[in-house]
C-alpha cells in the first residue's frame, strides 16, 4: 500500500468526513436532506503514464510531467470548492490502467477523468480534444462529461476544438461517466511552447475543474 501514499490520506480524510456526517445527521435528522455538514463530492482526476511509462516525448519534454503538472494544479485550484480531488498519482510513477478505474470506484467517486498530451507525426495538427470508451453512446453520461470538459478547457485557453470521439480505452472497465483529456499536441511547436508554460498550464487546469464542475451542474 506504500505506492498509495497521498491517496491514504485522502481516504483517512474522507472515513473522518464520513463519522462527522455520520454524527450530524444523528444529532439533526430534520437536516438530513440538506447540504450541510455532508462530505463534498469526489471525482478521480488521473495524470496519464508515468514512471517507466513516459507517454509521448518530443525535445526532450515528456507527456508524465506535464499531465502530472496540470493534475496537481486541478487539485490545488479545487481547494476549499464543492469538489474533492482525489488523484491517481501525485508523483512520477506507474499505475496498472485497470488500478486506476477501480480506485476510483473505491473511493466513490462522481466521475473519472483522465489528463494526456498528445502526439501525431503531421507537426501542424494541434487543438484539445476529449475520448470516451466506444461502449458509451452519444448521450451517454461519459460524452456529456466529455463535451462539458472541452468546451470549458477550450473557453480557458482559446485552443483549437478538435472535439469529442470514441475508440477503445481501459475506461470500459468502470460504469462511472468516465472520458480522457488531450490537452494539446507535443509534436506542434507552439502548443508545446504553450504547454511549457506554468501560466499556460494553470489555465488548462482552471478549464478542467471548470468542465467537471459543469457536468456535476455545480
Ligand atoms: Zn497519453
Amino acid at each position: 500500500m506504500g505506492r498509495w501514499l497521498p491517496l491514504g490520506y485522502n481516504s483517512a480524510v474522507m472515513r473522518r468526513r464520513w463519522l462527522l456526517a455520520l454524527v450530524w445527521l444523528l444529532a439533526f435528522p430534520f437536516l438530513a436532506a440538506g447540504p450541510v455538514g455532508l462530505p463534498p463530492i469526489t471525482v478521480v482526476v488521473d495524470a496519464g503514464h508515468g514512471g517507466e511509462d513516459p507517454g509521448a516525448v518530443v525535445a526532450g519534454v515528456e507527456e508524465k510531467d506535464i499531465v502530472l503538472d496540470i493534475a496537481l494544479r486541478v487539485f490545488e485550484l479545487s481547494q476549499g470548492g464543492p469538489v474533492e480531488v482525489v488523484l491517481t498519482r501525485a508523483t512520477d510513477r506507474y499505475v496498472d490502467l485497470k488500478e486506476r478505474v477501480r480506485f476510483a470506484e473505491r473511493v466513490g467517486a462522481a466521475l473519472y477523468l483522465s489528463v494526456h498530451a498528445n502526439f501525431l507525426s503531421e507537426p501542424s495538427v494541434r487543438g484539445i480534444e476529449v475520448w470516451v470508451d466506444n461502449t458509451r453512446s452519444p448521450g451517454d453520461r461519459s460524452w456529456e462529461l466529455a463535451e462539458a470538459v472541452l468546451r470549458a478547457v477550450v473557453a480557458e485557453t482559446g485552443a483549437r476544438n478538435r472535439g469529442v470521439h470514441s475508440q477503445k480505452l481501459y475506461m470500459r472497465h468502470t460504469k462511472l461517466p468516465a472520458a480522457l483529456v488531450e490537452v494539446g499536441y507535443l509534436s506542434n511547436y507552439a502548443e508545446r511552447r504553450l504547454l511549457l508554460d506554468p501560466s499556460y498550464r494553470e489555465r488548462v487546469a482552471r478549464g478542467i475543474l471548470q468542465g467537471i464542475y459543469d457536468f456535476l451542474g455545480l
